[in-house]
């Protein structure tokens, strides 16, 4: 931010030199922190708003660093992007997901699907469909229980080549999500070409949506959209009741957000999921 009375160069340059120093020491240690096992996934419940009953589960990847405490990944992921890691780091979050549902499936819960983010990095490898199709045979999960959330900017900025990786992806049996949607300047006519499954409304229209009419009337206008096209719509980030409530009017009927559940350390889905209705 930028301070009063000037000087904002010299903070402007420690600022960046503080990020610098930070991302360099960050990836470094996320290099080690594959080995030693210190990322963990996390899952989030989504939720049938009229059943009440949980129909997936968002894996979203923590790191437990040993001196700085649990780090988000706001903090690594783009990190991990721009220096490659997120191939390895992308490749693991895909196998323990995918381990993890069939652990639960063994012990015969039901979590509807596990949804798994994948970056735009990893999607554009040449080997990507091969990775997804080999992690599902070594882990033996039923491909219909994973979904994977790509997000529209993504599909936004590629859209020639993606056709034919996605409907590879298809072809396998899983389930495909378009992440953030509304925020990645949608064009809507890739959605009548691609072979997505469903849209989740991206967090930024959920704010407002029991205040704000404009944000309510995307939210309206793409969960019609998805219902005409045959997806699921879920809305992200929910987190009181009369962002529920205007969901339900306007039709959306799949949320995630706080309302329902933080993300959660696996050990405690079983509990969410007997418990049955959130
Ligand atoms: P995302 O995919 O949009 O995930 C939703 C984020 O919103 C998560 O943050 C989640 O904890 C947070 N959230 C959930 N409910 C609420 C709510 O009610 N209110 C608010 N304010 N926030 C809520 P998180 O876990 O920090 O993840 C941030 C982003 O990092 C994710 O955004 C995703 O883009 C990325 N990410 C997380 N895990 C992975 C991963 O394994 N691979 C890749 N490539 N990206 C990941
Ligand atoms: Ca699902
Ligand atoms: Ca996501
Ligand atoms: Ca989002």
């Amino acid at each position: 931010a930028k301070q009063a009375g000037g000087n904002t160069y010299a903070q402007y340059s420690r600022d960046f030199t503080d990020y610098a120093r930070d991302r360099v020491l960050l990836a470094a240690d996320l290099r080690q922190a594959l080995e030693r096992n210190e990322l963990v996934l996390h899952y989030q419940p989504q939720v049938d708003l009229i059943s009440g009953e949980v129909v997936g589960l968002e894996a979203l990847v923590r790191w437990e660093h040993p001196t700085q405490g649990m780090i988000s990944p706001g903090r690594f992921i783009p990190m991990a992007e721009d220096t490659g890691l997120i191939l390895p780091l992308g490749r693991w979050v895909l196998r323990q997901a995918c381990v993890q549902a069939r652990a639960w499936r063994e012990a015969g819960l039901d979590f509807g699907t596990v949804a798994v983010n994948v970056s735009g990095v990893q999607v554009q490898r040449s080997d990507f469909v091969e990775t997804v199709g080999a992690v599902l045979r070594e882990t033996g999960v039923d491909p219909a229980l994973l979904e994977l959330e790509i997000t529209e900017s993504f599909v936004m900025d590629r859209r020639q080549g993606s056709e034919e990786l996605l409907r590879q992806l298809k072809s396998l049996g899983v389930f495909l999500a378009v992440d953030d949607f509304g925020t990645g300047y949608s064009s809507l006519s890739y959605l009548k070409s691609l072979p997505f499954d469903a849209l989740k409304i991206d967090q930024s229209f959920i704010r407002g949506i029991s205040l704000n009419p404009h944000d309510a009337a995307i939210a309206s206008a793409i969960t019609t959209l998805g219902g005409h096209l045959n997806m699921e719509v879920l809305a992200e980030g929910v987190e009181t009741r009369e962002q529920q409530e205007a969901l339900l009017a306007l039709g959306c009927h799949r949320a995630q957000g706080y309302r329902f559940s933080h993300p959660v350390a696996a050990k405690d889905i079983p509990e969410i999921l007997r418990r049955a209705t959130l």
